[in-house]
């Protein structure tokens, strides 16, 4: 529990240290000034269409309109700070901005969801908990006329989801299997090595991607022996990880190790699909398991694990760049509201049962001990304190 009431402090803090790096001081005013303005100009924006006034008629079309971000829960870092981007850089341009948090809970994300409807939001963005919960929420969106975009989470099996905007989901999952495979050197070292998988939530979609990605790679090590996983669980049902959790996590892998490596059998690799599950495997490793040290992935780069990293108890996260996908987010918003041709570099990928969602993929990119400080500090993500 007190783990727990670490990683808020710890998330508050990093909220609070994002939001002076990106001068939401500054951000404020602009807001500010700009309601008012929306709200005596409403009128004559619609009509104004003049190529050469696009830009003073589009700010106009989206000043002081009201978008509702919905987000999974406070418990996981890399969430505070998705909020915290999306609501400072929407503030920064103009919008008024309803953000809420779900305690990873379905009836209250959806019950959320009801109120920014009700409560006149123009927009929503949306990263669910679980994205098969929210069609009948969504419903109401889109008689309403209200735009949605799936944020990071596609939202599944309803046509009101009109946009998704996310991270490379099956990339995240071979970066790490490539990131295994050139550690090891898989492919001239003679094996075999051990292997447990832990892959995330079931009621994620994102959830298959990484675990595709990186077992699309991985898997033909295994078929030809090289690679054993002594727990025999591979499949993708027996190795996720409800609600991401990190207790989850060290549970099962408590009972892998006792089972399978307490007779001093070393374990070589721990693909792990995010930081959370990786917590998980690394506390089970430190209070069961003598042998050497495996290989562990992750991804988020949270503050717990890349201070991990710098310990030599993780060896990789995937920096995902909240920053980047919120401003990505932003753009999509702004573009919706002026009917414009909203950016998107993906219109294959991403099936919601219902079709197709236009997507936008942002680049993953790997992290380790060697350049984890040129792509955290010196970004300005983290600051040196940060990870102390
Ligand atoms: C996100 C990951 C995150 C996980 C758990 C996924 O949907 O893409 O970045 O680690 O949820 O919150």
């Amino acid at each position: 529990m007190s783990k727990k009431v670490l990683s808020v402090l710890l998330a508050t803090a990093m909220t609070a240290s994002l939001l002076v790096g990106c001068g939401a001081s500054a951000a404020a005013p602009a807001a500010d000034a700009a309601a008012p303005a929306a709200t005596e100009e409403a009128a004559p924006a619609e009509e104004a269409a003049p190529a050469e006034e696009a830009a003073p008629a589009a700010d106009e079309a989206t000043a002081g309109k009201k978008v509702g971000v919905a987000m999974p829960t406070k418990d996981l870092q890399r969430w505070n700070q998705d909020g915290a981007n999306m609501e400072e850089q929407l503030k920064a341009a103009g919008y008024e901005v309803d953000l809420q948090y779900a305690s990873n809970d379905v009836q209250t994300q959806v019950s959320q969801i009801e109120n920014m409807i009700n409560g006149g939001c123009n927009v929503l963005v949306i990263a669910s908990i679980d994205g098969e919960s929210l069609g009948t929420v969504l419903e109401t969106a889109k008689a309403a006329g209200i735009p949605v975009i799936a944020y990071d989470r596609l939202i599944m099996g309803t046509d009101a989801v009109s946009y998704y905007a996310t991270f490379d989901n099956y990339m995240v999952g071979t970066k790490q299997g490539q990131y295994i495979i050139d550690t090891l050197d898989l492919n001239n070292a003679a094996g075999p090595f051990t292997m447990e998988i832990t892959a995330g939530d079931p009621g994620d979609n994102n959830a298959k991607f990484f675990y595709n990605g990186a077992m699309d790679l991985l898997k033909p090590f295994i078929d030809e022996g090289k690679i054993v996983v002594k727990s025999g669980q591979v499949d993708f049902e027996q190795v996720a990880t409800a609600s991401w959790a990190t207790e989850n996590a060290q549970s099962r892998m408590e009972n892998i190790l006792s089972s399978n490596y307490a007779d001093g059998t070393n374990l070589d690799i721990a693909l792990c699909s995010n930081d959370s599950t990786a917590l998980g495997v690394e506390n089970a490793l430190a209070a069961n398991y003598k042998g050497n040290y495996p290989i562990i992935t992750g991804q988020d780069c949270d503050v717990a694990n890349v201070k991990n990293m710098i310990d030599g108890k993780q060896s990789m996260s995937i920096f995902k760049d909240t920053r980047t996908l919120a401003a990505q987010v932003v753009k999509m918003v702004g573009q919706i509201l002026k009917g414009e041709t909203v950016e998107v570099n993906d219109t294959e990928t991403y099936d919601n049962g219902k079709g197709v969602v236009p997507s936008y993929l942002c680049e993953p990119v790997f992290a380790d001990i060697n350049n984890y400080k040129e792509l955290l500090i010196d970004s300005g993500y983290y600051t040196e304190a940060d990870l102390q």
